[in-house]
């Protein structure tokens, strides 16, 4: 045994997160959604929807960093709603500081009633099963239900290049998205949004049939909020990207630039 147990055992302990990635602080948070979150880049992404928008933060419920007014609502889904343009949510996130941002696919007419919803496929490193780390059972066992390792994140980006191509065949408007850990797939062709419950689950069917792992609860609907691109992921201090399937090809999950926020050194990257 050895040298082989102590590897092995080096790597548990070290595992967490890959290299560079960390909770961002309040200042941080504050600091980035000031200078650096790009508005104009939002209301691009945002411009394919045709309804009312309504966003949502998380405070502090996994990094259980918040500010001190909003402790009673650290973990709670905040939903932003009333808001008179993307300044002004902005205005709302510097308020709350939020380690998440996120916005709601589901679309609305003037009357609050939904009349459709994004189609999004959501993979995760934690649910790839790792050579190293195992499945997510194991993981969960350790109290790592949240962590990943380079290794996760090469696998799970091969699998959303796979969902990709498998996607091409049915649409035509597709954009994958980097959220920090893993990727998100969006459909954004128009009769997508109309597709029912039966349609999403019976196409998650059919990609989890090609071996892909994929979250249920996103694609059939019920988990209506995803990650806002461009917002700040403050589990991992990286900005949610999105990629075409070029760029997906390339990407660099752990070094890009574009996903570097300044506050981290990037001297050390
Ligand atoms: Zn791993």
């Amino acid at each position: 045994m050895g040298s082989a147990t102590i590897f092995v055992v080096i790597i548990m302990v070290q595992y967490y997160l890959p290299v560079g990635m960390r909770y961002a602080s309040l200042e941080e948070r504050k600091e980035f959604y000031t200078n650096e979150f790009d508005l104009f880049k939002v209301s691009e992404w945002l411009g394919t929807q045709t309804g009312r928008i309504k966003f949502a933060v998380i405070i502090g419920r996994h990094t259980k960093i918040y500010p001190e007014k909003y402790r009673e609502d650290a973990s709670t889904t905040i939903i932003v709603d009333e808001y008179k343009n993307l300044k002004d949510v902005r205005s709302q996130v510097l308020e709350f500081l939020p380690e998440a941002v996120y916005y709601d696919r589901n679309v609305y007419n003037q009357n609050d009633q939904c009349i459709g919803q994004e189609l999004a496929f959501d993979l995760d490193p934690e649910n790839i099963t790792c050579p190293i780390h195992g499945t997510l059972a194991d993981k969960m066992k350790r109290l790592q239900g949240l962590s990943f390792c380079e290794l996760e994140l090469e696998m799970v980006q091969k699998e959303a290049i796979g969902l990709f191509d498998f996607l091409l065949k049915r649409f035509r408007e597709i954009k994958a998205v980097y959220s920090g850990r893993g990727f998100h797939l969006h459909v954004l062709d128009k009769e997508a949004y109309a597709f029912t419950i039966q349609q999403r689950q019976k196409l998650a069917e059919e990609v989890k049939a090609t071996g892909i792992h994929i979250d249920d609860w996103v694609t059939a609907g019920e988990m209506r909020l995803i990650r806002l691109p461009f917002s700040l992921n403050g589990l991992v201090s990286r900005i949610v990207l999105p990629l075409t399937r070029g760029e997906l090809k390339k990407f660099d999950t752990v070094h890009d630039p574009r996903v570097l926020p300044r506050f981290l050194n990037k001297a050390t990257f």
